[in-house]
């Protein structure tokens, strides 16, 4: 077997690279700016990124990407983290937004929203979790219904990252509530300047502006903005969420700190506590399994298989991986690590975030107990 990149991944790898080394500052870290110079960032330099197509490359060409094949995905996504995810906002409507408008758009949807997201033009949120609807997607009660032409809007949103900066909302409504839970949802592709809809900041222990509530009071949207048959929104959903899953390489930038921590450790003179190299090497060792089982999944994808349960085996993974980084940064800076700007402060962030967005890490073994112990039980 050999386990080596190919000639050209390789040399994808190496270009990307140094077109990243040459762009950003040594230490960008997106995730350090507030959502508006984010969102000002991640335009100016989607632009770049559009120009060497380098933005939604995955696409296929028919619709402006370069038909790249699942691991030159995962070596993008792989330097795009370890350069301070430059795209931020946008790599939810690169990864998964694009993709079920090419799944499912209409051609008017797709003309409108394919090109304006492949040039960096637009940004996009999530409007899915709901007060009483998160680990239980599918009890959603913000109600879409049919009026002529239209469909009227009414509900509220929670969590929505980027909604207060995003140029669209991709919504889930009920529109039939009668019908068994995951059959009478629908997906809406709705303007967030649409007359109806608030969007205000929910205070939170991420970032300043990290979460939004948005309320639909009325909210009157064409019927031709709905993506897919009426009521038939889950399967569409399903799918995407894998992209959403592994989109982001975050055992790349959970590495990047524990490397930046051991530096930290042999310059203090900690490297010889046993208690640090403890927390380091089972901190190093989460990361390279999370890392093996993206691969695992990339190259289930790259066979052409749907990728479903092992997406979230590899989820629980990477988020081990970073509550990994984090004991190691506490046992590496101590009390330090609880300071704002520390790697821990900043690790305890990502490691949180991580095992709650995109379906908490229970919810993913749950999954996991259900249909891979489960299957393999029966
Ligand atoms: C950084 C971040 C960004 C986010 N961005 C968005 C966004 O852009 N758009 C959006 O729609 N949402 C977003 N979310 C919300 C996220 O999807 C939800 O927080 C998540 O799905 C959990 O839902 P909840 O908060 O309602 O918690 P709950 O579902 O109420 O869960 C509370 C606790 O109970 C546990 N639990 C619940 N049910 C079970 C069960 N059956 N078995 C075992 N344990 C269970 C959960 O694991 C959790 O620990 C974001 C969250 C975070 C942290």
């Amino acid at each position: 077997m050999n386990f080596d990149w190919s000639a050209e991944d390789a040399a994808f790898r190496a270009e990307l690279k140094g077109f990243l080394d040459a762009e950003l500052p040594a230490d960008f870290d997106a995730f350090t700016l507030d959502p508006h110079d984010q969102k000002a960032f991640s335009k100016a330099f989607g632009a770049k990124l559009a120009d060497k197509g380098w933005l939604v490359p995955a696409w296929p060409r028919a619709y402006g990407g370069l038909d790249q094949s699942p691991w030159q995905q995962l070596i993008l996504s792989e330097e795009m983290v370890a350069h301070g995810e430059p795209r931020t906002a946008q790599y939810m409507c690169v990864n998964w937004v694009g993709p079920a408008l090419i799944l499912a758009g209409s051609d008017e949807q797709k003309a409108y929203h394919l090109d304006r997201i492949r040039r960096g033009d637009v940004t996009w949120c999530q409007g899915f979790s709901e007060p009483d609807a998160g680990s239980d997607l599918a009890s959603l009660r913000t109600r879409a219904v049919r009026d002529g032409d239209d469909y009227v809007i009414n509900g509220e949103k929670i969590w929505t990252s980027y909604a207060d900066v995003a140029d669209f909302c991709f919504l889930l409504a009920r529109t039939d509530s009668d019908a068994p839970r995951h059959q009478g949802i629908s997906i809406f592709l709705v303007p967030t300047d649409a007359p109806g809809l608030t969007i205000t900041e929910i205070p939170s222990i991420f970032s300043e502006g990290a979460f939004n509530q948005c309320v639909f009071e009325n909210v009157r949207v064409p019927a031709s903005w709905r993506l897919g048959p009426e009521n038939a929104g889950w399967p569409i959903i399903r799918q995407l969420l894998v992209n959403e899953r592994i989109g982001v390489a975050r055992f790349r930038r959970a590495g990047q700190t524990l490397d930046r921590l051991a530096q930290m450790a042999v310059e203090q003179d900690l490297i010889d506590d046993p208690l640090v190299t403890d927390a380091l090497a089972k901190a190093q060792a989460a990361c390279d399994a999370a890392r093996v089982l993206i691969y695992r999944v990339v190259d289930e994808k790259a066979k052409g298989s749907a990728p479903d349960l092992n997406a979230y085996v590899y989820r629980v993974a990477t988020t081990r991986a970073e509550r990994a980084v984090y004991d190691a940064c506490m046992a590496v800076e101590g009390a330090g690590g609880l300071i704002k700007g520390s790697f821990g402060a900043l690790q305890f962030g990502h490691a949180l975030a991580t095992g709650i967005a995109t379906g908490t890490t229970e919810m993913q073994l749950n999954l996991i107990a259900r249909d891979v112990v489960g299957t393999a039980r029966n």
